[in-house]
């Protein structure tokens, strides 16, 4: 078998929804020659190669497997948790034997734009983040270069919408909040 094992490590409410939870679990190898192949088979991907990182949705939840450990937020609870690690396990190994049959592809789906991010930013241009303008803070976020929870008007209670959309952007481009 490809891959033996997935072991649970962490586990969390997740940051947006506290009645979710979300969790990081540790493969028992490297994977990311897998990559190109899931990007192929799951047509839903994201497949970021700066980042070394294949991300994709699967109902509810969001899946951002790295080279030797996953991160899965917005589970209903721990059982939700344990059997999306099987099925992740299970889909793993199965692309892994049919890399034969499988067309490695190494494309990146479109990613979000700095400018798509800054709409759903507070646009106050006050500077707390440490950049000048929310533009500048939206291009750092989406090249993986700052954490957006830096944005604290971003988390005020009304936004509650807007912080949703752009932690679900970050998650699928495979970097932690
Ligand atoms: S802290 Fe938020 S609102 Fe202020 S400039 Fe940075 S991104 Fe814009």
């Amino acid at each position: 078998m490809y891959l033996d094992d997935i072991t649970l490590n962490f586990i969390q409410p997740c940051t947006t929804d506290s009645l979710r939870i979300r969790i990081k679990a540790i493969l028992s190898r490297d994977i990311s020659k897998v990559f190109p192949y899931l990007n192929t088979h799951l047509k839903n991907g994201i497949y970021n190669k700066n980042a070394n990182t294949f991300t994709f949705n699967k109902e509810h939840k969001i899946i951002t497997i790295y080279s030797d450990n996953v991160a899965i937020a917005k589970l209903l609870n721990e059982t939700d948790a344990f059997e999306t690690l099987d099925y992740l396990k299970d889909i793993i190994n199965e692309v892994d034997s049919k890399r034969d049959e499988i067309e490695p592809s190494y494309e990146m789906i479109k990613l979000p734009s700095p400018l798509e991010l800054y709409t759903y930013l507070p646009k106050l241009n006050c500077k707390k983040c440490g950049h000048p303008t929310c533009l500048a803070f939206a291009t750092k976020v989406l090249n993986g270069q700052e954490k957006v929870k830096k944005c604290l008007h971003l988390y005020e209670k009304h936004n509650k919408e807007n912080y949703e959309e752009v932690e679900n952007m970050i998650l699928l481009l495979g970097y932690e909040i």
